[in-house]
């Protein structure tokens, strides 16, 4: 969904969104039913835990580096391709809830976008962007995370009536 913004060439040089560790682990992506049998299929180890309609990740132990790689990631990069997550569609930007009201809200570890003027970020959005994500949040409540300290708040939500 990013891809006029972001080149693959980037995200295929980073893959920073892929890897976690204990303190970012929690933005592990919400998989769907689809996507989660597709991992099985080549990682039957990978253990997901029901949440509000999908699928997390159930992160059980981390490597000698303190990471944890998500098993759809290869070395060629992500299994899914094109049926990857909505979450990984739309990274760095995030839906999270702040006091019940949904906005969206940025990774600054993605260096690619975080470095670019703020009008341009929330330019994306307001060309369509923004209006994509609630609707699909709308769908799949699922992928709203709570509000985490430190992530720029770039648009509320209008309100819902
Ligand atoms: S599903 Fe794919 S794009 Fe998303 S975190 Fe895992 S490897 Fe990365």
């Amino acid at each position: 969904m990013l891809k006029k913004i972001l080149s693959p060439e980037s995200c295929a040089k980073c893959r920073l969104c892929c890897i976690f560790d204990r303190y970012d682990v929690w933005e592990t992506p919400v998989f769907n039913e689809f996507q989660r049998d597709l991992i099985l299929a080549e990682r039957p180890d990978t253990e997901f835990v029901p949440k509000d309609g999908g699928f997390i990740l159930r992160v059980t132990h981390f490597d000698e580096d303190q990471l944890f790689r998500c098993p759809a990631l290869t070395e060629t990069g992500c299994m899914l391709g094109d049926n990857k997550p909505f979450d990984c569609r739309i990274w760095p930007y995030r839906i999270m809830d702040i006091g019940g009201r949904r906005a969206i809200t940025m990774a600054s570890i993605c260096q690619e976008m975080y470095s670019r003027p703020l009008s341009q970020l929330v330019g994306f959005l307001k060309e369509g962007l923004a209006v994509q994500i609630f609707a699909y949040a709308d769908q799949h409540p699922e992928i709203v995370k709570h509000y985490y300290e430190g992530y720029p708040v770039l648009l509320f939500e209008k309100n819902r009536s």
